[in-house]
């Protein structure tokens, strides 16, 4: 069977450099092993994907001279796959709703770090502080049959406990040079959140269930998205998915050493095409000879 890869972006901005380097590398790799490329859109967040970003994103990756498969996948239209997976975890007990508002966590985080300094995930963020985990069940249901708006979170501990040890072989390199067999650990991320009242996914989840049913065997991609990895293995493992391989790429930096947000004159690759680059071009800018 050859190798199946994809390129998975959102179409929440325009590409920049950073895409065009993860595509390319996809590409390369997958012609190289004369395996098959897929394009999957992960357009779950629908308050920030719009048409003509995924519009442009086709656009882009022809002008790079990518070759992805049809039909291409896109998320928005496999939610009910994506609540299939959440009824799994739920049926299992591994999964909680919580209630709280942004602004009512932000307050407890604010007590808490009188106290002393709340743990963040590795991208930063402060883990859930709330106690929604020990709702007493009556209670629970009330707030479910009022209508509350509410997140589904996975119950890492006891995720973890059903899972055991989990790791992954590194083809390419983490944040601080780890490669090889790395060590997964979910725990880092705290209660994740798999889904929301109005969405019944997340990037977590939607990526593993995605990457599985395409039948995925390798994962290309930035090292920003390295520690979601350890996510990845615990929701493979609970929900019995196989495992890719995986290969985390360098960031293309912006000129401050921060990463690539949005698409700018100086790296948004309609921007860099409209005043002149070459497909031949961006491949030396991105560091692919
Ligand atoms: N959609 C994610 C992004 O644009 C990438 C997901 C992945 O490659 O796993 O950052």
């Amino acid at each position: 069977m050859p190798p199946v890869f994809r390129f998975a972006p959102s179409p929440n901005g325009y590409l920049h450099l950073g895409h065009a380097l993860s595509a390319l590398l996809n590409d390369d790799l997958a012609r190289k092993a004369s395996g098959r490329l897929l394009l999957r859109i992960e357009d779950i967040d629908t308050a920030r994907c719009r048409p003509e970003f995924e519009a442009a994103i086709y656009q882009d990756l022809g002008w790079l001279g990518i070759a992805w498969e049809q039909p291409v996948r896109r998320q928005s239209e496999h939610l009910a796959r994506y609540r299939q997976a959440i009824e799994k975890l739920s049926a299992e007990g591994l999964v909680y709703p919580s209630f709280e508002s942004r602004a009512e966590i932000a307050r407890l985080l604010a007590q808490q770090d009188a106290n002393s300094r709340w743990p963040c995930d590795p991208d930063g963020v402060p883990l859930y502080p709330g106690a929604a985990k020990s709702l007493p069940s009556g209670e629970r249901t009330r707030l479910l049959e009022s209508g509350a708006p509410y997140a589904l979170r996975l119950d890492m501990a006891a995720a973890c406990a059903r899972a055991g040890d989990l790791g992954w072989i590194e083809d390419g390199e983490g944040p601080d040079g780890e490669t090889g067999a790395v060590t997964a650990r979910p725990q880092a991320w705290g209660d994740v959140i798999l889904a929301r009242k109005e969405t019944p996914t997340s990037y977590h989840l939607a990526v593993v269930v995605d990457d599985a049913l395409q039948g995925v065997t390798d994962v290309v991609r930035g090292r920003d998205l390295f520690w979601s990895t350890s996510v990845h293995r615990l929701l493979q493992r609970l929900l019995d998915l196989p495992q890719p391989a995986y290969r985390h790429h360098r960031l293309i930096l912006d000129g401050a050493g921060g990463k690539l947000s949005k698409s700018t004159a100086a790296t948004g690759l309609r921007e860099l095409r409209a005043a002149g680059a070459t497909p031949t071009g961006i491949r030396r800018l991105v560091g692919l000879a």
